[in-house]
């Protein structure tokens, strides 16, 4: 799809446990730029090649999770119109006020049938990777950590399936892209959804858990780059789940892992190109081993259950 309504996954704002030692966690292991913490002590955080201020936002909290997830749109009038939509599709909205979040302009705020908050947002300040737009350098220098290029997707859980499904689709024009069917043949299962050329922007997972996140995923450019934040997981003794494997579904090669509070994190690379005229993947119940871990063709227990 021409990217001209909802653009990318533009921030998201995460529950942690320790501020502090999770300012450490994605600073040095998943190296994250920081930017500085607001008023109400929330910590922000951009990956070095993104051009907003920032994607990541941490807030202390005693339980885990996040509070929402915001998608950068093209512009204020597509905002309005996406807001006008929702309304008429009979989603309530709220209006955050610009400045809510550091140098960020209003925000449309929602929540979805699967009990999960979103937000719309047109502007946010601009403060680029550090290679400027003239003449610019190749790469960026003296990366630490994982470093990878930019939040990329997140794979939330909720009941209401269909619902969100239908509302990303109908409402802010996403493609289904892939699709998990339950045993009956019929129901999904779970669902990859995209606004852009990628594979997915974000996945919906069937789950009794309502509003519950699965991971938030972070992209690198090579399986290289997948293996090296393998090893500088294992350095920091960070807490892994899965991976280094590939995906069945979207092709991506991955590490799941947990940040300090417990709240997964994917670093992946690849994955196909999507664009709007390709069929829809559909993957049976029973080859669901495969479609998720295509080396080891099945499961773990800790992937299924445990979410934030
Ligand atoms: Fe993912």
């Amino acid at each position: 799809m021409a990217i001209c309504g909802v653009m990318r996954p533009g921030h998201c704002q995460l529950r942690v446990l320790d501020l502090e030692e999770s300012e450490k966690f994605y600073t040095n292991v998943m190296g994250l730029q920081a930017m500085g913490r607001d008023a109400s002590g929330r910590s922000y955080f951009k990956a070095l090649d993104e051009f907003d201020h920032h994607s990541v936002v941490l807030r202390q909290a005693d339980r885990a999770g996040m509070d929402f997830y915001g998608f950068k749109v093209r512009d204020a009038k597509t905002l309005d119109q996406l807001e006008a939509d929702l309304k008429a599709y009979g989603v309530s909205t709220e209006r955050i006020p610009a400045g809510e979040l550091l140098e960020t302009g209003e925000r449309v705020r929602f929540k979805a049938p699967t009990g999960h908050t979103f937000e719309l947002y047109a502007e946010k300040t601009k403060v680029g990777n550090g290679l400027g737009n003239l003449n610019p350098e190749a790469i960026i220098d003296g990366r630490k950590g994982i470093s990878p290029v930019r939040l990329d997707h997140w794979q939330i859980h909720g009941s209401d399936l269909d619902g969100s499904r239908d509302l990303f689709i109908n409402v802010l024009g996403f493609s289904l892209v892939e699709r998990i069917l339950m045993e009956d043949g019929k129901t999904d299962m779970a669902v990859w959804l995209s606004c852009s050329n990628k594979a997915h922007d974000i996945a919906f997972v069937r789950d009794e858990r309502d509003d519950t996140l699965h991971h938030a995923s972070y992209y690198l450019e090579t399986w290289e780059q997948v293996l090296k934040a393998a090893d500088i997981l294992t350095i920091h003794r960070a807490s892994l789940d899965i991976g280094p494997l590939r995906h069945g579904i979207t092709r991506g090669t991955t590490i799941y892992a947990f940040d300090p509070s417990g709240n997964r994190f994917e670093t992946f690379c690849g994955g196909y190109d999507y664009y709007p005229d390709m069929d829809t993947v559909v993957w049976t119940w029973d080859e669901i081993g495969r479609g998720i871990f295509y080396h080891t063709r099945e499961l773990n227990e800790r992937f299924l259950t445990v979410v934030t």
